[in-house]
């Protein structure tokens, strides 16, 4: 099969909440963020497997997603979703029971116009302007939705990747300015703001990627392993070009092993000159570009060649794919593909 394996650990996954869970004190809640198919990884079986290590607060992007996770999970746990209330939301809304969490006055307007009995939370900008009502707009409103009992009053973190970023503290101070004496559950915390400790906690936390193995969440167990079958192999001599554009030309003689996945899969092609696969921890270094559907990879070095190829697993996570890519590994996870003959661990 010219088909590459993917293998989701989903005893990882729930580690990984259950690691992130125990940074919190008992009061605090951990809620699982499964927006994007779960990172790419599956929303369905991620959020079955969160639900199963004790989540019962999910937060997704758009309402669609959380439809699709209210299918998995359930009635019963809460489904927030970022981008709150957009015009046309309301039959999915109410129809699988998500909590928008209101970004703008405008947002507000309409959620109470459609949906007046259907549970709200509201989004602050604390200085991300990216996402949520300013501290002059929420002044304005605050006495008014708080009259409506909202569920959730919560902001987000430009910069909790990097603990010690002088807009952790002052995101934190913004947030206790326009929070102070409100009668509600509170949330700041992503995954690196989990890591910042339990001053950023509040009542909720939301990681996501740190459940699926990424940085900042360095402890966290690997969650994929990513086996990609060898199609064919050839001797290249000194002098003789591999791939597109004869980006490589082989110094001396060399082995080349053409794999069966490339930028189609999500093998974003930047990280072609600074990419390796792994053959039992052996490093095979790519040689040339990464093509749409194959990889050409340097196993000279091997005794033997394998049927397959490790492009990520114990030797290699997401984040060193990103890295050799030039990118985050969110963006790795988030581009899995869709061709993957997919597994669970
Ligand atoms: C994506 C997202 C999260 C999760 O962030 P991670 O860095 O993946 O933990 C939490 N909150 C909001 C508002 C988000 O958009």
């Amino acid at each position: 099969m010219g088909t590459a394996r993917l293998t989701i650990d989903t005893g990882a996954l729930k580690a990984n909440w259950r690691a992130l869970d125990a940074m919190s004190g008992a009061a605090c809640e951990t809620g699982a963020v499964v927006k994007a198919d779960g990172y790419g990884l599956g929303a369905d079986l991620v959020a079955e497997a969160m639900a199963g290590a004790g989540a019962r607060s999910f937060f997704v992007a758009m309402a669609e997603e959380g439809a699709q996770v209210r299918a998995v999970v359930g009635p019963g746990a809460a489904i927030y979703v970022f981008s709150g209330h957009m015009a046309g939301d309301a039959e999915t809304l109410a129809g699988a029971d998500l909590i928008p969490l209101l970004n703008s006055a405008e947002q507000i307007a309409r959620h109470v116009e459609a949906l007046p009995d259907r549970p709200f939370g509201i989004q602050l900008d604390t200085g991300m302007n990216r996402l949520g009502l300013e501290p002059g707009d929420w002044a304005g409103l605050r006495e008014a939705v708080m009259g409506r009992g909202p569920r959730l009053v919560m902001s987000h973190l430009a910069c909790a990747d990097e603990p010690g970023h002088p807009m952790n503290a002052g995101q934190r101070e913004a947030f206790e300015a326009m929070t102070a004496g409100l009668d509600c559950p509170r949330s700041l915390a992503a995954t690196g703001g989990t890591l910042l400790g339990t001053d950023f906690h509040y009542d909720v936390t939301r990681p996501g990627v740190g459940l699926y193995g990424g940085l900042p969440f360095a402890e966290a167990r690997p969650v994929l392993r990513l086996d990609v079958p060898v199609i064919q192999t050839r001797t290249v001599g000194p002098g003789e070009p591999v791939g597109y554009g004869n980006a490589w030309t082989a110094t001396e003689e060399t082995r080349i092993a053409t794999v069966s996945a490339g930028y189609a899969d999500g093998l974003i092609r930047a990280m072609g000159p600074r990419a390796v696969l792994y053959a039992d921890g052996m490093p095979c270094p790519v040689r040339g570009r990464v093509s749409m559907d194959l990889i050409t990879v340097d196993v000279t070095q091997l005794a033997e060649v394998p049927d397959r190829l490790e492009l990520l697993g114990p030797h290699q996570g997401v984040d060193d794919l990103a890295a050799a890519a030039g990118t985050i590994g969110y963006e790795i996870l988030t581009s899995l593909g869709a061709r993957y003959e997919r597994a669970v661990a």
